[in-house]
């Protein structure tokens, strides 16, 4: 018995990647990590991952995150993950920040 078979073509429209799902979604709103990880259906750990990816090769913005208590508006570093805790305030209520895709 050969070891592998043969590799047969799959379609890419059946095979449309979470990547290219999440381009989609984010071309046409602000979405939160947690918005994408519901609409897709995955964990909000492997959605951010992707992000990071997509972030690489196109445009991607990102609005926010801010400390609900005071205000106080977190410097776009380049990451998707969401700070801790407000350097001003102390405060942990943070929101989540948004990502979106420019043309
Ligand atoms: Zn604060």
């Amino acid at each position: 018995m050969p070891k592998h078979s043969k590799k047969q073509t799959i379609p890419q429209e059946r095979t449309k990647t979470i990547r290219q799902e999440m381009i989609d979604l984010l071309k046409g709103e602000k979405l939160s990590l947690r918005d994408l990880s519901q609409m897709v259906g995955k964990s909000e750990k492997e959605v951010s991952v992707h992000l990071s990816q997509i972030g690489k090769s196109m445009k991607l913005e990102m609005e926010g995150p801010e400390c609900i208590k005071c205000g106080f508006v977190f410097e776009r570093r380049g990451k998707t993950k969401k700070p801790g805790k407000c350097p001003k305030c102390q405060s942990t209520r943070i929101s989540s920040p948004l990502f979106t895709i420019r043309d």
